[in-house]
């Protein structure tokens, strides 16, 4: 870097980047690219407090300059980037089960001697450069590939797949007297590349995977459940999935919120919500959008769950062969 300024402050002053033609969103915030960090003008980076609705954590900030860090080196090398690590892009499983089954014990930072700790000098040294970096290699790199509730479940109600990482600007809109006004893009993706999901028909709610998921979650609750019957699908009303064979492709229904979404890969995608229809082309061509005829009135229609079904369905059929699909009745 050519300069660091430090500051502690409750509040950024953005009025002299918009003069240097740095967009600022609606919140007031740098307007940045949701995968890059790029903002309005080329080859200046937010992150941090400064973006999205501001204040946030220092976890953030620091997660933000690695984005920003690994989209500068991409568009050095030419390539686009697609914000996650570049291991996360290949993650050998062989390598990654021998570490996971290793002990590797901590080498503890070298400390000074009772007998000489008569001044106020560190205690506790620093780790040399070559130890610092054995012990970063410990990682198990669980924020990539955790699964342990998968490994834990009595009844192999869990299960790992994997999806290409998906990342789609999608119209935002409203309806108005059973009319699509269309107001703005929202970019949704979803850059995780291997997921857990629940067999519901085998998960007798044992709490298990609770007690062994290093996270704050309920896997068994929080992660997709796939049925495989109509009937018990149908009393579901939130984060419920059907898998459906289709002549020549297959759909996804699901139970969001109490209301029923459907989307279906047959030749291009359909999508069908309790407010709207839509269609695209396989290319992401957006054909056709329009309100049902009795959708009640919206301020803000998001199309969110089309991204997060066309994942889940690519990702169990890609990975999950052996998944129970409802025939087409
Ligand atoms: S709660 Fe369900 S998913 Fe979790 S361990 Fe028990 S059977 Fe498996
Ligand atoms: S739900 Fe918990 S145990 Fe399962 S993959 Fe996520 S963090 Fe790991």
């Amino acid at each position: 870097m050519d300069t660091l300024i430090v500051a502690i402050s409750q509040a950024g002053d953005f009025e002299w980047l918009q003069k240097a033609g740095v967009a600022l969103n609606k919140n007031g915030y740098v307007q940045v690219d949701s995968v890059t960090l790029e903002t309005s003008a080329p080859g200046v980076y937010a992150g941090g407090d400064a973006v999205g609705s501001g204040p946030a954590t220092i976890v953030k900030a620091l997660g933000d300059g690695k984005r920003i860090a690994r989209a500068i080196r991409a568009k050095f090398e030419g390539r686009a980037a697609d914000g996650q690590k570049e291991s996360a892009l290949f993650v050998n499983r062989a390598e990654f089960q021998r570490r996971r089954v290793t002990r590797k014990f901590a080498v503890k930072a070298p400390e000074r001697a009772p007998k000489d700790r008569r001044d106020f000098d560190e205690v506790v040294n620093t780790l040399s450069q070559r130890i610092a970096k054995e012990e970063a290699s410990r990682c198990l790199d669980c924020d990539l590939l955790c699964s342990y509730c998968v490994g834990v479940c009595p009844n192999l109600a869990l299960f790992t797949y994997e999806h290409a990482p998906i990342c789609k600007t999608l119209p935002l809109g409203r309806i108005k007297d059973s009319r699509w006004f269309a107001l703005d893009g929202e970019t949704i993706k979803i850059t995780q590349r291997y997921q857990v999901a629940v067999f519901a028909d085998l998960c007798n709610e044992c709490g298990n995977c609770v007690t062994f998921c290093p996270s704050a979650g309920k896997p068994y609750k929080d992660k997709p459940r796939i049925y495989s019957r109509r009937d018990e699908w149908e009393r579901e009303s939130n984060n419920a999935f059907l898998l459906e064979r289709l002549a020549d492709g297959a759909a996804i229904h699901s139970r969001i919120a109490g209301r029923t979404h459907t989307l279906s890969l047959n030749g291009r995608i359909d999508y069908s919500s309790p407010e709207l229809d839509a269609v695209w082309s396989v290319g992401w061509e957006l054909l056709s959008i329009t309100a049902k005829p009795n959708a009640p009135d919206c301020e803000r229609v998001s199309l969110r769950p089309v991204v997060e079904m066309m994942a889940l369905l690519n990702g169990l059929r890609g990975s999950v062969p052996f998944i129970p699909l409802m025939e087409n009745s």
